[in-house]
């Protein structure tokens, strides 16, 4: 069903603890935790804990969580200093535009002089 958690979903079982996450904040509603593979020095992922394949799905179906989302990007920019210097929230959709992960996730990157437009 829409929203529940699936099996074969990587962040899910970050959402569950089944795999292991630095996590750098975390809400009734969302998790935020370090990239893996982080390109830039801040590189965090904010996810919401219901599984929806990207952000317009998750938005057309729950929009406070989507919101809850986007004040937590802010909120870890603000941890992270980056509030001032500039930082970027993306939400790549598709595997054209490189999503790997197919459970909603805002990257948060800064820390560095980002290009625009991206790559
Ligand atoms: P995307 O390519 O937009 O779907 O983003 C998926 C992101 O998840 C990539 O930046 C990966 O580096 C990151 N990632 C994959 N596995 C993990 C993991 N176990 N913990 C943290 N980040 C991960
Ligand atoms: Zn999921």
């Amino acid at each position: 069903m829409a929203g529940e958690p699936q099996a074969d979903c990587l962040f899910c079982k970050i959402v569950s603890g089944e795999v292991p996450a630095t996590v750098v904040r975390e809400t009734d509603t969302t998790v935020a935790f370090r990239d893996i593979n982080p390109q830039a020095p801040t590189h965090v992922l904010v996810i919401p804990k219901v599984h929806y394949s990207d952000a317009a799905s998750l938005a057309a179906a729950e929009p406070q969580v989507t919101a809850d989302v986007l004040r937590e990007a802010g909120g870890v920019a603000a941890d992270e200093k980056l509030d001032e210097t500039g930082y970027r929230v993306v939400f790549n959709t598709g595997s054209g535009a490189g999503q790997t992960v197919f459970h909603a996730h805002a990257h948060v990157l800064g820390g560095r002089g980002l290009n625009w437009p991206p790559g």
